[in-house]
């Protein structure tokens, strides 16, 4: 035990971390450990979960062991635990051997905090070997639903964790994870020997993030007004379906003036890596990925994660916009939803057969992500109501609470739009049937006879842009549905009982765009908040001087501080040491290393 003096875990917290207080069931969880019980722990990404492994392993006697499959991020665990004085290492496949052997000899040693470990390097002979030359403080198993064939992200080797209880009965074990679903959360605790271990369950919600999917036309351009507006200077994470649209989005975005850089599976490694680093240790530098990037993203001030694409289901939704703010500042979770997209998932949905289990349970999860995209109530209400968990009221913080949409009747236009398909005969896309209702002078509705048919430009109560608002919605409810290539659409039994007028139909209008633009005037700007415009010009001074001496270090700067701390130091203005430890984030070895660096410059200040 290097940093921490033996005491109470309160004073271990404050005293190497220089936080003032324990999270929500942080406290809990490390007396359970401390007592050398195990625990499942289940709580939304930025809710604190490493300290809950971290804080045991230094205040229990011996070494905390960690499996993790983030052998890219280990590196930067590390070094961020060794900012804090704490004594930390790595065992995965970046070591060449004498760096390994020389791990191997400190933990042998017994002068390691906190080792972490990638599970196929643990499963060895010659890992478990040497877990047993030193005495262990516990094992944290990191990302915990990798145990699970359900999850998005399945590790076989993680199913043979099991041998860590049979092996090291007496070793206290905690298992971690953010992910939301009942199914894992089973799978976790009986593949890893844990059901009789505390369960530890925290609410899902992340009250930083205000979720926006915009339903209008020309994607890209909203989402540059949407950069322009709230994130001019921030870093965040564009998600693209393809990997030819992320080089594109990026090289667009450089062409506007912004640091973007591509990152897929398809990129050479060292590209990848560089594109890596540089998101990671930039304040500004924005990301377009597939989602072969993120699982354990855990750079804290990613100001946004907006997708350009919808992601596969709630679930990934969820995962994905969980990697903006996980330092509790406001973030950003923004996406665009179109027509096609509606169109794409009812083809999917049409073209599957309901053979199995599994296909239900993908059918399900379709229809819940167009229930979110097309709600018109809380977005935050769906997402959560999703996981099981009940948020009582409208939450005040997504597009649809900010602005509620303006809902009408559209049953009569819906029976039009139903009935110019059927008349037409189920052979034509949106846009064609969009032309006959409004009565369009077309070579080619005159061919098909098109100008005769009763439907026939009736729809002029709704502009183009509205009739395909209307579309989508319909398709989205089923009303109609979509099954070849050419886009055409057919009728639904829905469909029929809304033309018999058996059932009714909601129609939103989309919102007209000085509207939309004008919502920034009411909302807080989602970067970072510094109060006073002289606050923020300090704290922006303040997160050059964190750049200079990261960049010295060849580390990413939210391991010197994180925001929270430099708002607070900007806030504050502590003028002594003493004044200065007082901050959240500040422990006693940051204080020492930089302490004064910080002094000098908010005494000129
Ligand atoms: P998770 O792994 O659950 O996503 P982290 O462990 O990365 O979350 O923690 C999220 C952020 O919260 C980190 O910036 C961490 O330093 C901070 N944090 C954790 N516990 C506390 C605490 N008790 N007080 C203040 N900040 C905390
Ligand atoms: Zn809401």
């Amino acid at each position: 035990m290097s940093a921490a003096a033996p005491g109470t875990p309160l004073r271990t917290l404050r005293k190497v971390f220089g936080f003032r207080d324990f999270r929500p069931m942080q406290e809990e969880i490390v007396t359970t450990l401390l007592g050398g019980q195990n625990a499942l722990v289940l709580m939304p990404t930025g809710g604190g979960k490493s300290l809950c492994y971290q804080l045991p392993a230094l205040v229990r006697e011996g070494c905390g062991v960690v499996v993790s499959p983030l052998i890219a991020l280990m590196k930067n665990q590390v070094d961020a635990l060794r900012q804090y004085g704490v004594r930390a290492a790595f065992l995965n496949s970046s070591l060449n051997y004498g760096e390994a052997l020389e791990v191997e000899r400190e933990f042998r040693r017994g002068a390691l905090d906190l080792l972490y470990i990638a599970p196929e390097r643990l499963l060895t002979e010659r890992t478990l070997e040497l877990l047993t030359a030193a005495r262990i403080a516990l094992f944290a198993i990191d990302e915990a639903h990798c145990v699970s064939h359900w999850g998005h992200d399945f590790r076989p080797e993680y199913r043979q964790l099991s041998l860590l209880c049979e092996r090291f009965p007496e070793v206290p074990r905690i298992a971690l994870t953010a992910t939301a679903s009942r199914r894992t959360r089973e799978e976790i605790a009986a593949v890893l020997g844990l059901d009789g271990a505390q369960r530890f369950i925290t609410g899902f919600d992340r009250p930083n993030i205000r979720y926006t999917i915009y339903a209008g036309a020309q994607a890209q351009e909203a989402l540059w007004r949407f950069l322009a507006n709230e994130h001019a200077r921030d870093s965040g994470i564009v998600y693209c379906m393809t990997r030819k649209r992320t080089e594109q989005a990026a090289a667009w975005l450089t062409r506007r003036g912004r640091q973007a850089l591509p990152y897929h599976a398809g990129l050479p490694a060292p590209e990848r890596r560089r594109n890596q680093e540089r998101f990671l240790q930039g304040d500004d530098v924005i990301i377009v990925a597939t989602i072969a990037f993120g699982m354990g993203i855990d750079k804290p001030n990613a100001r946004f994660v907006a997708h350009l694409n919808l992601p596969k289901s709630i679930e990934s939704y969820y995962q994905e916009t969980g990697r903006a703010g996980r330092d509790g500042l406001p973030a950003n979770a923004w996406m665009s939803y179109s027509l096609q997209d509606a169109i794409l998932l009812r083809q999917l949905l049409a073209n599957s057969e309901l053979k199995d289990e599994r296909m239900r349970i993908e059918h399900r999860k379709i229809e819940a992500l167009l229930g979110m995209c097309e709600t018109s109530g809380c977005r935050r209400q769906v997402l959560l109501g999703h996981f099981g968990e009940t948020l009582p009221a409208p939450c005040g913080n997504c597009d649809n609470c900010l602005q509620p949409p303006r809902t009408e009747d559209g049953t009569v236009a819906a029976q039009k739009a139903l009935s110019c398909i059927y008349r037409t005969g189920q052979r034509f896309g949106v846009n064609y049937l969009i032309d006959v209702l409004l009565g369009k002078d077309d070579p080619r509705i005159r061919r098909f006879g098109h100008d005769r048919i009763k439907t026939y430009g009736i729809g002029g109560e709704l502009s183009a842009i509205e009739w395909r608002g209307l579309f989508r919605q319909a398709i989205a409810a089923g009303l109609a549905t979509v099954e070849d290539e050419h886009g055409s659409l057919k009728l639904t039994a829905a469909s029929r009982a809304v033309l018999r007028g058996e059932r009714g139909f909601e129609f939103r209008r989309p919102a007209p765009r000085a509207a939309a633009g004008s919502r920034r005037s009411r909302r807080p700007a989602a970067g970072v908040t510094a109060q006073s415009a002289q606050e923020r010009e300090l704290f922006e001074a303040l997160r050059r001087l964190r750049t200079e001496l990261a960049q010295r270090q060849g580390i990413p700067s939210y391991i010197i501080f994180h925001d929270t701390t430099l708002i607070e130091m900007a806030q504050t203005k502590p003028q002594t040491l003493a004044e200065m430890a007082q901050i959240s984030g500040i422990g006693e070895r940051k204080l020492e290393r930089y302490g004064e660096d910080f002094l000098a410059l908010l005494n000129q200040a």
